[in-house]
């Protein structure tokens, strides 16, 4: 997380997402020699954007601010080369782990999930198979390389506020603990009393299946039982304005 966002409420914190998307061109240049080491670099632009999921607001998150281009640039040493060029799997692991210890890229939360397009699988793909075609152009021999990786990496932080909200209900309720066991009751949205699936109470007292209630509140903050107004929840559990993304400093 960039370090405006590391004091935001743990609510507002919980709703924010990392979101990835990269990519990049591979060069190699051939070394001689078994016994010569290989280096891998990896360079380029890092472009930063926030984005917000407003409560009954565009389907697409709408960009907030993007921040000024940012360049990386680290070199690696290839301690198993072998591995490095001839196995996909390898090759991706290695590049992930690369970029996880360059600087400002290793910032954010790179795990494959949060990748749109897994970038060290992009770049694996590429390297690994111009490699093997390198190795049946000179007759099954493989040759050692240094390679540059030219890479575009785009990092969107994301804040949802239907999902704070969500979590803002949670925490209320949990705050306003129910001392009896109130019968169970359909979830006003499916009409299914189904227990099995994760449910929220709303300070109103209602309760839904939190995956019923979640996609209502993408429209508004409101019970859809008793039109019980929620988001001034939301306010105060993020303690920012509803329409605003958190702690983001340079807001229009
Ligand atoms: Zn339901
Ligand atoms: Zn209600």
């Amino acid at each position: 997380m960039p370090s405006s966002l590391r004091n935001m409420p743990p609510v507002a914190a919980a709703a924010t997402e990392c979101r990835l998307s990269g990519e990049g061109d591979t060069k190699r240049d051939i070394i001689p020699g078994k016994d010569h080491k290989c280096f891998v670099r990896l360079h380029g632009d890092l472009i930063l954007s926030y984005r917000l999921r407003a409560v009954g607001g565009p389907k697409r998150p709408t960009l907030l601010h993007q921040e000024p281009t940012r360049r990386f640039d680290k070199l690696f040493e290839l301690f198993d080369a072998d591995a490095f060029f001839q196995s996909y799997l390898a090759c991706r692991d290695a590049i992930h782990q690369m970029l996880e210890q360059t600087p400002l890229v290793g910032d954010f939360d790179l795990a494959p999930d949060n990748w749109d397009d897994f970038l060290p699988h992009d770049l694996a793909m590429l390297m690994v198979r111009a490699v093997r075609h390198d190795t049946d152009e000179h007759g099954g021999v493989t040759l050692r390389y240094n390679v540059d990786m030219d890479l575009t990496i785009l990092v969107n932080i994301v804040y949802s506020e239907p999902k704070a909200l969500l979590l803002a209900c949670e925490q209320r309720a949990t705050v306003t603990r129910c001392l009896f066991a109130a019968t169970p009751t359909d979830c006003p949205i499916c009409m299914e009393d189904s227990d099995t699936t994760v449910r929220v109470r709303l300070p109103c007292s209602h309760s839904f299946h939190c995956d019923c209630i979640l996609p209502w509140f993408y429209k508004v903050a409101k019970c859809p039982k008793c039109r019980h107004d929620l988001g001034k929840y939301l306010v105060a559990a993020t303690d920012t304005p509803m329409g605003k993304f958190p702690g983001l400093p340079q807001q229009p």
